[in-house]
């Protein structure tokens, strides 16, 4: 007797320990041959008058089944790759690119939507129900409904392969990652880091059945080096290896190099973008999103460099006479973390790793949920007994009035074969079916903390802590929606230049005093965090301040006028150093290919919207702001920011629901004298 395959069955949570890569393409075929099917009988039932329970609720759940099947493969394909895993899904992506262009071009479809659209039942809709209908008509005409039959294959196959070299980007940058260790028999060049990360050097030394230390270039591994180590040289040596992943430069050059892909990349996307009628690819991203113009954009992000400009000087010059005091005079990239760690201990005596101690993982979860607790009315729970993808995987969930509402894995440290990075993903969205029954969201929270050594558990930096806090705000979003239907309920059909707003707005309470008592307790004695040292680290809170906001700038306008500018016959590197030579205060090596791991926009959805954290960074610091007016703990507070924001989804504009909440349009000011930019801080 053949078993099921587990990606067919309706699960309650996914079945990890059943799934396996061999399951994926049958899976996938299997779905998208029904859902072909069952889209040709939906449309030739369609009443006269479509309604929404004959066209988008029958639609939502085929959605909802091939999401169904394809989330886990994703979700494990990035936790835990393997070589058959990634194959497996490599070979659903042009399948599953086909269908979505195929959707997207289906005339009938498109017919049909415009149909309910124009009907008389339309005027009564919810404003959630409006607000899809009107995504779907913009992102039929997105995918090329408008166009003659020869470009709409054109435009296919561009999506597909443009789904491929993002698969790829992602995979090459993954193998350079892992390709590069260094071994180091003892802790003599190692001086200068902390205990913490020599325990997990000499963990993964273990691991590999090596004596002493191993040094990777996984984000724990890379940072203490380039941090703490004394040892310049070192430094340097990592800094290249790191810098240089997945080009032609580097120890381990053209071995996986992503130039070619990125160059690809951007022609196909540009041809895509004016196949749409578009001027360039940066045009075709804002279609969809809360900023109205790229000069809109640009302008934006030109005004925020100039007003941080002066403090990242400021910045630069402090920090060079301190490294020069200690004998470094030619100060290079590789130095600028390792003195300013120093420098920060200089001016603030407090070091992220004196600060370990009191951020157990328990205590910073605990205190997290309290604090939403108290914001949002809700109580959440850790529940046991579940199936995970590893032993490290946790699942809680959320109760209100009694009742769950929602449910989140979280899978917090790094380790081998899991992707880099922190993120929030949906695992299921919250529904209302037809029938009545309402289906209810889960989320994956998936971070590369620090694992514990030893007996000891797990302690996090405060960036750490931070991290999780910035991924549990979009957990949130996804999790403490309202909306019943899956095109907004969550993070669906939210803006990508707004969905940073409750990310970035949750991480405000890691700097705050009342939220720091509550996350923070020794893990041995459970002593508070002491007011000396709190006091230290809120002095230290925008220290190079000036400095990150420029790098961020930097990353942002790169991108922005990469997509912008396309065809102008420059380079990737050509604009890379043109943005850098208008912005960045320090130049890096030559050798420097920041551009080939950024997996953001070159493998990410950030492509001509990375300037999003920046957009989203005003919004959150202003709706914070409110927070500092009325009591940060304010359930008031709390509870008018979750129905107008995070209970909303996608269901209205971004800035409906921003002025809704705040009462008038945004102001970058909170932003700036949170960040320490403004004169008033200065
Ligand atoms: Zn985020």
């Amino acid at each position: 007797m053949t078993q099921a395959n587990p990606l067919l069955c309706a699960y309650d949570l996914p079945p990890f320990s059943q799934i396996s890569a061999a399951h994926a393409q049958p899976a996938i075929e299997q779905i998208l041959a029904d859902n072909r099917t069952a889209i040709a009988e939906i449309l030739a039932q369609q009443p006269a008058a479509p309604s929404w329970q004959s066209l988008v609720q029958p639609l939502d759940e085929l959605g909802e089944r091939l999401g169904l099947a394809w989330g886990p493969i994703s979700h494990l394909n990035a936790v835990c790759n393997s070589a058959e895993l990634r194959e497996a899904y490599q070979a659903c992506l042009p399948q599953l690119s086909a269908y979505w262009t195929e959707l997207g071009q289906n005339r009938e479809l498109f017919n049909a939507f415009e149909a309910l659209a124009n009907s008389p039942a339309a005027a009564g809709f919810s404003v959630a129900q409006k607000t899809i209908l009107e995504h779907n008509l913009r992102d039929f005409r997105l995918s090329g409904i408008d166009l003659p039959a020869e470009q709409q294959q054109r435009f296919a196959a561009i999506s597909a392969r443009l789904a491929e070299l993002s698969n790829q980007f992602s995979n090459q940058l993954l193998d350079a990652t892992q390709a590069w260790t260094k071994h180091l028999p003892d802790a003599s060049r190692l001086a200068g880091l902390p205990d913490s990360a020599l325990a997990q050097m000499a963990q993964a030394a273990e691991a590999r059945e090596l004596e002493g230390y191993l040094v990777t270039l996984e984000f724990p591994s890379y940072y203490a080096v380039i941090t703490y180590a004394d040892d310049r040289a070192l430094r340097e040596e990592i800094y290249q290896a790191y810098c240089t992943r997945a080009s032609e430069q580097g120890p381990n050059a053209g071995e996986f190099d992503n130039g070619p892909l990125m160059a690809e990349i951007l022609d196909l996307r540009h041809e895509m973008a004016q196949l749409l009628g578009f001027a360039n690819y940066a045009e075709l991203s804002l279609a969809s999103k809360m900023a109205e113009s790229t000069e809109q954009v640009l302008s934006f992000l030109r005004d925020l460099a100039a007003k941080s400009r002066r403090f990242a000087e400021q910045d630069l010059a402090e920090l060079r006479a301190f490294a020069a005091e200690q004998g470094v005079t030619d100060l290079h990239s590789w130095d600028v973390g390792y003195f300013g760690e120093k420098l920060r201990q200089a001016k603030y005596s407090v070091a992220q790793e004196e600060l370990r101690p009191y951020f157990p993982i328990d205590k910073v979860l605990g205190g997290m949920f309290a604090i939403v607790e108290r914001l949002y009315g809700i109580q959440i729970n850790e529940l046991h007994d579940v199936e995970r993808w590893h032993a490290d995987v946790r699942l809680f969930e959320i109760r209100e009035n009694g009742e769950q509402i929602g449910r989140f894995f979280i899978d917090l440290y790094a380790r081998a074969n899991k992707r880099g990075g922190a993120w929030m993903d949906g695992c299921k969205d919250r529904r209302l079916t037809n029938s009545g029954s309402l289906k209810l969201p889960v989320a994956y929270l998936v971070c590369n903390f620090t694992p514990a050594v030893g007996s000891q558990p797990a302690l996090l930096t405060h960036d750490e802590v931070t991290t999780l806090f910035h991924e549990f705000g979009h957990g949130l979003h996804h999790l403490l929606t309202r909306v019943n239907e899956a095109g907004a309920s969550g993070i669906n059909g939210v803006a990508w230049d707004a969905v940073e707003l409750p990310s970035q707005f949750m991480e405000n309470w890691c700097w705050e005093p009342q939220g720091l008592a509550l996350i923070s307790g020794h893990y041995e004695s459970g002593e508070a965090l002491p007011q000396n040292l709190l006091d230290k680290m809120l002095a230290a809170k925008n220290f190079h301040s000036g400095l990150m906001m420029l790098r961020q700038l930097e990353f942002s306008l790169f991108d922005f006028e990469l997509h912008a500018n396309h065809g102008d016959g420059r380079s990737v590197a050509d604009v890379l150093q043109a943005i850098r030579s208008e912005v960045a205060v320090m130049q890096p090596p030559a050798y420097n290919r920041f551009p080939n791991s950024f997996a953001h926009i070159f493998a990410g959805g950030y492509a001509a919207g990375y300037y999003s954290y920046k957009w989203a960074e005003v919004l959150s610091a202003d709706a914070f702001s409110r927070f500092e007016e009325e009591g940060i703990l304010n359930a008031d507070t709390g509870r008018a920011f979750r129905d107008c924001i995070l209970a909303n989804g996608g269901a209205e504009a971004p800035m409906v629901l921003f002025q809704r909440f705040r009462g008038r349009a945004p102001s970058i000011d909170a932003l700036l004298r949170h960040s320490g930019l403004s004169e008033e801080a200065a």
